[in-house]
């Protein structure tokens, strides 16, 4: 079976670098990956706050970190299951992008007076690697009276929004943040938390973004500019730049046919990604020394099914053989949390280990890099 790979230090560098480098509070998006190894190292490091979107994501959290914060940041859910999050598990922040759902959030918790209600808005995802513009959030010109009406029922009221993951550039923020300006200003509501999601990026083939500090300073100076109270709190959600660096896979190569690569791991398992959006993971024979990565490969998984096929292409010695084992690196995040049972596949190993992931954001040159595309200067557009 399969081997997933933990790196503890990975995540816990990443942790720290949020909390330190970014002005605000950073909640961690638990869909990313919610091992509850990582849950706790995130919050001991200092990550108290975690976006759920799920009952079931609520219980997990709040089972294995009785303290921790609980924001609820999916904007449609049942009344059920705002009920149990508010009455039995606590959770007092829920985001929302209708005027349907804040009369949920008002009946399901009795009318509560203490929530902190944050409205999502419709943002463009044109500068991230995958979308999440259409499906959630208000349009920033529909937006005046459901800020008016939900500022009358929040304690605390916020506006946030989601530029899609892996954002290339700071850019997609900046334009954002300028949408929430739109809304503020037309709404004329005092706003007490902007918060800006996630989509910062990690590193992968062919994507290497600019270092995050450069996202950190375009979001810190950008939302200074905003007309919010002095006191207004800045939040981020990152997801994939926590967790991507956490683990990486070891899968046996169980046939090769010319180039194709038969392995025991796949689209309906840690590589869902790999399969379905044809994402690009890196890749490393074990053991093969130093031949040269000269030949591209494409990957099939262990199932029954086509589809099971990632086209990568994944760079590789040319000598790959039945038998060998292969790392792929990266898979912290929306890897390990993709995982299902189908076709009696899914079963995998964990260990723990202390060398470094493929790539990271958090060392050496990319602490800092202006060398690379995409990196715009600051703070006008
Ligand atoms: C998925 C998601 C995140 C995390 O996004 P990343 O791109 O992994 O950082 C944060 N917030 C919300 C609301 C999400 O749906």
């Amino acid at each position: 079976m399969p081997v997933l790979l933990n790196r503890p230090h990975a995540a816990r560098r990443a942790a720290r670098y949020f909390v330190e480098q970014f002005s605000g509070r950073s909640l961690y998006a638990v869909k990313a990956n919610p091992s509850p190894a990582l849950l706790k190292l995130l919050y001991s490091e200092g990550i108290t706050h975690f976006d759920v979107a799920s009952i079931e994501e609520v219980r997990l959290v709040r089972n294995i970190l009785p303290a921790a914060v609980l924001c609820f940041m999916h904007p449609i859910k049942s009344e059920a299951v705002i009920s149990e999050a508010y009455h039995e598990h606590g959770v007092r922040v829920f985001s929302l992008d209708s005027m349907d759902e804040l009369e949920k959030i008002e009946r399901a918790t009795g009318h509560a007076e203490d929530l902190t209600l944050c409205v999502r808005l419709k943002v463009a995802s044109e500068f991230s690697q995958i979308s999440l513009a259409s499906k959630f959030g208000i349009d920033v010109d529909e937006s005046t009276e459901l800020l008016m009406r939900t500022r009358q029922t929040a304690e605390i009221m916020g506006i946030c929004f989601h530029v899609g993951s892996q954002a290339m550039t700071p850019l997609a923020y900046v334009h954002a943040l300028e949408r929430v300006r739109t809304a503020i200003v037309e709404a004329s509501v005092t706003v007490d938390i902007v918060d800006v999601g996630g989509g910062f990026p990690s590193i992968y083939p062919d994507m290497s973004p600019p270092s995050l500090n450069h996202y950190f300073s375009a979001i810190h100076r950008t939302f200074e500019d905003l007309p919010i109270s002095y006191s207004a709190e800045l939040w981020c959600e990152p997801g994939r730049a926590l967790a991507a660096e956490y683990n990486s896979l070891i899968v046996k190569v169980e046939q090769r046919r010319g180039n194709e690569l038969y392995i025991n791991d796949g689209a309906y398992g840690t590589l869902f990604d790999a399969a379905h959006i044809g994402w690009r993971f890196p890749v490393q024979l074990i053991g093969s020394g130093s031949d040269p990565a000269t030949t591209e490969y494409s990957f099939y998984g262990p199932t029954c099914d086509d589809m099971d096929h990632m086209a990568g292409p994944f760079i590789l010695p040319e000598n790959v053989k039945t038998g060998d084992y292969i790392e792929i690196g990266m898979l912290g995040a929306y890897g390990s949390a993709m995982r299902t049972k189908f076709n009696g596949y899914g079963s995998i190993d964990d260990y723990d280990v202390s060398d470094e992931p493929m790539a990271s954001v958090y060392v050496g040159d990319n602490l800092d890099r202006t060398d690379r595309e995409n990196v715009v200067s600051f703070p006008r557009v």
